[in-house]
């Protein structure tokens, strides 16, 4: 049986798809994405309060995937990278829209939304988020 994704379940997951949502422990201050149940530095003591993050970053760790999964050849190569955001969580994501020779550990990158990948000819589209360079005054580069 081919496993699809409910449009109920799309549209529960809709925030978190078209916004990089987490939280933030107002006690120690630190910044949780995904959304942590509890602090884990604070443990009880923690207060959790949903934040949407800036989408701004650079680029701790990259890989240039140039033998793409089934399903993904068509983009081959391709750069997924691990993201540390201003606010401090690790996110990986997918860098598009940029020059291959532009990437590198520390490259400002900022959050754009983007298709994924479909599912079937007639099925759903699925969107989320990806990246793309940006100079040091957070413009996008051509
Ligand atoms: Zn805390």
């Amino acid at each position: 049986m081919v496993h699809r994704s409910s449009v109920p379940m799309h549209w529960r997951l809709y925030e978190s798809r078209y916004n990089l949502v987490g939280n933030k422990c107002l006690v120690c201050g630190e910044f949780f994405y995904p959304s942590k149940i509890v602090c884990p530095n604070c443990r009880r003591r923690g207060i959790l309060k949903r934040v949407v993050f800036s989408g701004k970053g650079k680029i701790y760790s990259y890989t240039i995937i140039r033998n793409a999964p089934r399903g993904f050849e068509k983009y081959a190569p391709y750069v997924v990278a691990i993201i540390e955001l201003d606010e401090g969580p690790r996110v990986m994501g997918w860098i598009v829209d940029s020059k291959i020779s532009d990437i590198k550990i520390g490259q400002r990158v900022s959050v754009v939304f983007r298709k994924i990948y479909e599912d079937g000819k007639e099925g759903l589209i699925h969107y989320g988020f990806k990246f793309r360079v940006i100079d040091e005054n957070n413009q996008l580069r051509d």
